[in-house]
């Protein structure tokens, strides 16, 4: 089992870590600041720094079959370290925190739109989002929406329930085709201070406020009462 240190504090960029396996389809490592692909997040891209400065790119990362353990996935052909050894696991931080703003530009869009989600996709500075709404969208209003949101400057944190109360509580689950992660007996809640409350695995931004202006894009028609939603953030 790899201890995720992402979810402790998603704002940690690299850690001293020591290789328990490597092959090339993946290196596991005892602690991680990689966060691996789930929940329309992509996984986290970066290097393994091996003492004596030699450097394993890495280009994605991914659960093992087993949910428990991370594998940071090596570039093809580079030159992998042996197990036991210590490195330095650093991501890349302009992308993640790219992904960060997105993440939680998305759980406020959800709250702009009050529709259930069918699915959706972080990006790079955009993402989107599904939606099961009938009803037509006014972009210039949904924009106007979610910039108000963004300038509440609300704090972001987490809470942790058990899997019996997220039962007792189907209404928490705003994304039907992403099943929250749960079987380990409790459940991680993302709660946007007033605003917003979900289970949720990903990584977000500590405040409303650090995910700077966004556009809406686009509000494209995918069947009959899906509308899917695609935001733009403006660089700071
Ligand atoms: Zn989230």
């Amino acid at each position: 089992m790899t201890e995720a240190l992402f979810r402790e504090d998603a704002y940690r960029r690299e850690s001293p870590s020591r290789i328990v396996s490597a092959d090339p389809r993946g290196v596991a490592l005892d602690r991680t600041v990689f966060y691996p692909r789930g929940g329309g997040q992509p996984g986290d891209r970066g290097e393994l720094v091996v003492e004596g400065g030699a450097s394993v790119p890495i280009v994605d990362t991914i659960y093992d079959a087993d949910r428990k353990t991370i594998l940071h996935i090596p570039a093809e052909g580079a030159l992998l370290p042996s197990p036991g050894a210590s490195v330095v696991a650093r991501i890349d931080w302009d992308t993640r925190l790219k992904r960060m703003r997105t993440h939680t530009a998305l759980h406020l869009l959800s709250v702009a739109l009050p529709y259930p989600v069918t699915g959706g996709a972080v990006g790079e500075g955009e993402g989107r989002l599904d939606f099961d709404c009938g009803a037509p969208l006014d972009r210039g209003e949904v924009e106007k929406k979610l910039n108000a949101l963004i300038a509440l400057d609300a704090p972001v944190g987490e809470r942790w329930i058990s899997d019996e109360e997220l039962d007792a509580n189907p209404a928490l689950i705003k994304t039907m085709s992403v099943k929250p992660p749960m079987g380990t007996g409790k459940v991680r809640l993302v709660a946007i201070e007033g605003l917003d409350l979900q289970p949720c695995g990903g990584t977000h931004v500590a405040r409303t406020g650090e995910i700077g202006r966004a556009t809406v894009a686009q509000i494209e028609k995918k069947g009959r009462i899906n509308r899917r939603v695609r935001i733009v953030l403006c660089d700071p």
